[in-house]
Formats: C-alpha cells, sequence, structure tokens
C-alpha cells in the first residue's frame, strides 16, 4: 500500500485538472483525478483521499452539494477551488464543511503547501476512521462504522455528532473492557481540538441520553468507578 498522501482533484476543465495532476504528483502526492461528481463518487467508493481538491462548478452537480455530502460521511480534507467572483459560495462552502479554498488563477506551490498543511491536519483522524471499518453491535444496537450510522434495536438511525460517534465507536471496538478517560482521549484525539478529560464525560453523558432507557441508571455504557468506561459486549 501506497504510504504517499492521496489527493483527488475533482475539475471538468482537463488543461487545469492534468497541470494541477503533473503539479501534485511532482510534489510527492500519489493523485486521483474526477471531470465530474460521478467520476469523483466512483474514485471514492473505491479508497477515501486524503485531501479533495474540489471544484465548485462542476457540469453535473453543485461543488457545494458535495462537499457536505463528502463531510458528512468523512473527514477528508476538502479544499474548494472557487472563481475570483464566487465569494459568497466560498462561504456557504466553508459554513458546509469545506476545511479552505482556493481562487483562480492559483499559484501551484501555493496550492501544494495548502494541500500538504491539511494532508498533516487531517491525518490522525483519517487514519482512525480507515481503522474504525467494520460494524458493531450491542444491547440490539448497531454501530456502522464504514457509514458513520448508529442504528437503533427498532430499526431507526440516531444521529450522532462526530465527537459521541468516535466515543462510542471507540468503546465498540473495546466492548467488555474497560477504557480510562486518556485512552479515549487517545482514541479520539482530533489535531488542533482542544479535547480534555471533562469532554469525555460530556459525551458518554450525551451518548447515554440518546441510547439508553434510564440515562441515570446506564446499562449499555457503563461507568467503572476509578477507571472509565466500559461498553457491554454482545
Ligand atoms: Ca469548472
Amino acid at each position: 500500500m501506497s504510504t504517499k498522501a492521496h489527493v483527488l482533484i475533482v475539475e471538468d476543465e482537463p488543461v487545469t485538472r492534468s497541470k494541477l495532476a503533473a503539479y501534485l504528483m511532482a510534489e510527492g502526492f500519489q493523485v486521483s483525478e474526477a471531470a465530474d461528481a460521478r467520476d469523483m463518487r466512483a474514485v471514492i467508493s473505491r479508497a477515501v483521499p486524503d485531501v479533495v481538491l474540489l471544484d465548485i462548478n462542476l457540469p453535473d452537480e453543485s461543488g457545494l452539494i458535495l462537499a457536505r455530502d463528502l463531510r458528512s460521511k468523512s473527514s477528508v480534507g476538502i479544499i474548494l477551488v472557487t472563481a475570483r467572483q464566487d465569494e459568497m459560495d466560498r462561504i456557504v462552502g466553508l459554513e458546509l464543511g469545506a476545511d479552505d479554498y482556493i481562487t483562480k488563477p492559483f499559484n501551484p506551490r501555493e496550492l501544494a503547501v495548502r494541500v500538504r498543511n491539511l494532508q498533516r491536519r487531517v491525518a490522525p483522524t483519517m487514519a482512525a476512521e480507515r481503522s474504525a471499518s467494520g460494524v458493531y453491535a450491542f444491547a440490539g444496537w448497531r454501530l456502522d462504522c464504514d457509514a458513520r450510522q448508529l442504528i437503533s434495536p427498532t430499526g431507526e438511525a440516531v444521529r450522532l455528532t462526530r465527537g459521541e460517534f468516535d466515543v462510542l465507536a471507540a468503546l465498540a471496538r473495546n466492548a467488555g473492557r474497560a477504557l480510562t478517560r486518556d485512552q479515549l482521549l487517545d482514541l479520539t484525539q482530533h489535531d488542533g481540538d482542544a479535547v480534555v478529560d471533562r469532554t469525555i464525560d460530556v459525551l458518554v453523558g450525551r451518548l447515554r441520553r440518546k441510547i439508553e432507557a434510564e440515562p441515570r441508571n446506564p446499562s449499555i455504557i457503563l461507568t467503572v468507578h476509578g477507571v472509565g468506561y466500559r461498553l457491554v459486549a454482545g
């Protein structure tokens, strides 16, 4: 498996796309190319890249909607590529979960620096997400780490924030074992976030309100006194 950072270029303009691809390859990135939203989905279904360079003006779908879709499924780095006059779109794009943007015409060196910085920032989270694939079952619940979805015993999808999901996934991967708050912090650490012990307690509290019949008397996420938390096995 390649250890190079993987960048996906989504751009319908072939000359711009191949120039960018050549430049980023020369900078040491593994590069995939997509000419539209359909291509993009095909590439991502094979391998989720580290960073997506996303042209917001695509022939088949809005890059803004694609940014939102990407963000709902993974922590992949997203850099919007916009035209100078697209200021409103840039703001909306950042609100929808893009990490950064760059305006055409851009300096390729600056772009490479931004791609590399973003890739370093998302690397720990992407590594955790890639290792977190699989489906875990406990007390009738199912946590699907590929779809990042929690399904209740009655088959309903329950919305979790990224923090809640990460804590539950860490507990599920270690079901039956007590994890300390420090271990949970390590397993859910997002680069740059100021996470403190107390946050784990807050996230566990929120999870209990979502999944426990009696949140004050939990039977799924158990408190292990003097240690931390344990998810019931099976
Ligand atoms: Ca375009």
